[in-house]
């Protein structure tokens, strides 16, 4: 996707600070943290949201999870972490690539907000 930054960002045209990296799956730090740790998980392939999951993508979505829980036994997140995944412009979406934010550090309230 030409106009898509996290496509760029996979690309390496913008600069990011990479935590994690395979054939599928791309996690950076967040440019704009809103917490202690702040990361996102991104597929490689581009997938625009969350209700475009069917069952032709759905096993790199499995995949990121998986790299979430590895990640979140590398960095010792035992006190807990939230990932959230918004899906379309009411619910807060502002890229349009699918991404799980991986939040940790700090106490997070619900509901959300
Ligand atoms: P959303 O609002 O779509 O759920 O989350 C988009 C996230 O992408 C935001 O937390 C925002 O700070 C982050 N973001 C937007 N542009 C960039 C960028 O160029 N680099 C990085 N590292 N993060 C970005
Ligand atoms: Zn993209």
């Amino acid at each position: 996707m030409d106009n898509c930054i996290f496509c760029k960002i996979i690309k390496g045209e913008i600069p990011s600070k990479n935590v994690y990296e395979d054939e599928l799956v791309y996690v950076f730090e967040d440019i704009e943290p809103t917490a202690p740790i702040h990361y996102l998980a991104i597929p490689k392939e581009h997938i625009s949201k969350l209700d475009e999951i069917n069952s032709d993508n759905s096993a790199v979505i499995a995949h990121i999870y998986e790299v979430i829980a590895k990640i979140a036994k590398e960095k010792e997140l035992k006190d807990g972490f939230r990932v959230v995944t918004n899906c379309g412009e009411q619910a807060g979406q502002t890229v349009f690539h699918i991404h799980f934010h991986m939040l940790a550090g700090r106490s997070f309230g619900w509901p959300a907000g």
